[in-house]
């Protein structure tokens, strides 16, 4: 049964745009600076104040060497302070809700979605895919190793998202250019790829998914079997299996709740305990209940 788009759904596009246009905005206008041209309100950004992930590098290497990692902007800390006051309440809602390159890759995805119907997001074999899940750990401890050991923000090199907002400058090295490629050919045919099984920010925040105070839980007693949160899942995560969605891939985009995908009312949601967040659709259901 396909759902209208609800509420909720166009809230997260409209923030997912709104941080696009941000990024790509203070980006342009870094290049455009060289000809004495200024984009009002990003005029003095950085793109480096809007990468939480040199944040976290940086917050490793002031607490191991006593100094802040080269290009990383004090702003970054600020985001990654946000990020991390967000991840602890809610799980990864940066990766579903802010981050630009995740929001590109599910852009592209809309097309394949269009192209292969129900095949789109399965041509993994379940029985590897599970393990390519881990990656990202990989890549994960490897940067901080090296960042911290050279002082040098060695991901530029390899990151898809500093190659999107940059490729047109000729600072790119080529690595970073074909991991950008890869990504966004392979969102053709995977839902999110590099958020999978690359993204070492990803890695970081989903393991808040373990602890995270507001979780999305499944009620068994209504659940009728579907399977329809599960297709629309973008990680492929068994929420239909599931009590808590604890799976460390979730990005709370809430495309599994009852608002979106599941057809029964309070079966899916975003909950803390047995206190439920109302979306804006379900306050605007209860007010019409209540005339
Ligand atoms: S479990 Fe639900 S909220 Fe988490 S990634 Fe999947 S669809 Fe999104
Ligand atoms: S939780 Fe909802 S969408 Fe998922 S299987 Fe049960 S009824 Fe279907």
């Amino acid at each position: 049964m396909k759902k209208k788009k609800n509420l909720v759904a166009k809230l997260r596009l409209g923030i997912q745009v709104f941080f696009l246009v941000l990024i790509a905005s203070i980006s342009l206008n870094h290049s455009l600076s060289a000809y004495g041209i200024s984009i009002p309100f990003v005029g003095s950004a950085s793109l480096h104040a809007v990468c939480p992930f040199g944040g976290v590098v940086s917050l490793y290497q002031l607490a191991t060497v006593g100094s802040l990692v080269k290009k990383v902007h004090e702003a970054s800390l600020v985001l990654m302070g946000i990020a991390f006051f967000l991840v602890i309440l809610v799980g990864p809602a940066f990766c579903g809700w802010v981050c630009p390159l995740g929001t590109v890759e599910e852009l592209i995805g809309k097309i394949g979605r269009r192209m292969f119907k129900k095949k789109y997001n399965t041509f993994i074999p379940a029985s590897m895919d599970k393990y390519l899940r881990y990656l990202r750990y990989g890549v994960l401890v490897w940067v901080v190793y090296v960042t911290a050991t050279t002082m040098q923000l060695v991901f530029a090199d390899y990151d898809p998202y500093y190659a999107l907002f940059n490729f047109w400058t000729g600072e790119v090295p080529l690595t970073a250019m074909v991991i950008l490629a890869l990504t966004l050919i392979g969102s053709l045919f995977i839902e999110r790829p590099f958020c999978k099984y690359g993204c070492p920010y990803g890695a970081l925040l989903g393991l808040f998914n373990k602890v995270r105070i507001f979780t999305i839980r499944r009620n068994a007693s209504t659940c009728i079997d579907c399977k329809a949160c599960d297709r629309a899942c973008p990680m492929n995560i068994q929420v239909s299996t599931a009590g808590a969605v604890r799976d460390h891939q979730c990005i709370t985009c809430l495309k599994c709740t009852s608002e979106a995908a599941c057809p029964v009312s309070e079966t899916v949601e975003l909950m803390a305990g047995t206190f439920t967040v109302k979306t804006l659709e379900g306050v605007s259901r209860e007010k019409e209940g209540a005339k």
